[in-house]
């Protein structure tokens, strides 16, 4: 039982976004089926586009999906229809860094998250002249209405929080609020500064402050964004035009 999804795809290199119907196959062992709530968009969906990470094209990017859980493959247990969840970094569960917890060093991650379809080589979409188009972008494929996605890349979360609220949790809060938590660790008398105050800048400011870090400087070009870094627990501000 296939179904027919709204995708952003994008079709070539440095190419445009076409919005296109397509056939979502179903759910295999292991997935679930999710139906798209809020997605963000991340630089590196641009960087995949414009081929400064490599992948198959025709691709339908996108890696910041929250959602509903529509359907339920085989094997998958401790997730139900109705969850609300967000989506993360596809990772393969059974290299060293997987086993010791950081999924995001996964050894794998390449195949797991850009190679182009699910890491045996399929993909869960074709086009309405029957083309293969990749899916599976970090394991979601995001820009679409639905997408099939291995509960490894799945975080349920609560329902009482709009999912256009948490989707960008899924990359870019994550990365800059897990380089300071997860990796820097800085201690209450450190100086951290942050260049570059976009989501990830951003998220990094506000990781730093519930570490309690002293010093946090924010670094960019744009008054309005060094404004919102202030608002965030930057407690010094750089424009670097300046
Ligand atoms: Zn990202
Ligand atoms: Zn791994």
């Amino acid at each position: 039982m296939t179904s027919t999804i709204t995708a952003a795809v994008m079709p070539e290199l440095e190419g445009e976004f076409e919005v296109a119907q397509l056939t979502l196959d179903d759910p295999r062992a292991g997935e679930v089926q999710v139906r798209m709530v809020a997605t963000g968009v991340c630089h590196t969906d641009m960087a995949v586009r414009d081929g400064w990470i490599p992948t198959t094209f025709p691709i339908v990017l996108g890696h910041e999906g929250a959602g509903v859980i529509e359907r339920v493959g085989d094997g998958v247990t401790h997730l139900e229809v109705g969850d609300h969840v967000v989506l993360t970094v596809a990772s393969c569960g059974i290299c060293v860094d997987c086993l010791s917890g950081n999924p995001s060093f996964c050894a794998n991650s390449y195949e797991q998250n850009f190679a182009g379809g699910r890491p045996d080589g399929t993909t869960s979409l074709v086009d309405a002249g029957g083309h293969r188009v990749t899916s599976h972008f970090f394991g979601q494929s995001a820009f679409a209405t639905y997408a099939n996605v291995p509960t490894r890349s799945v975080v349920k979360v609560r329902t009482d929080v709009p999912l256009e609220v948490l989707a960008p949790l899924g990359c870019g809060v994550q990365t800059g609020a897990g380089t300071v938590l997860k990796v820097l660790e800085p201690r209450m008398d450190s100086t951290l500064v942050v260049f570059g105050t976009g989501a990830v800048g951003m998220s990094a400011i506000l990781g730093a402050r519930v570490a309690r870090v002293r010093t946090i400087v924010a670094v960019d070009v744009v008054a309005e964004r060094l404004e919102l870094a202030r608002e965030l627990g930057a407690t010094h501000t750089v424009n670097a035009r300046e």
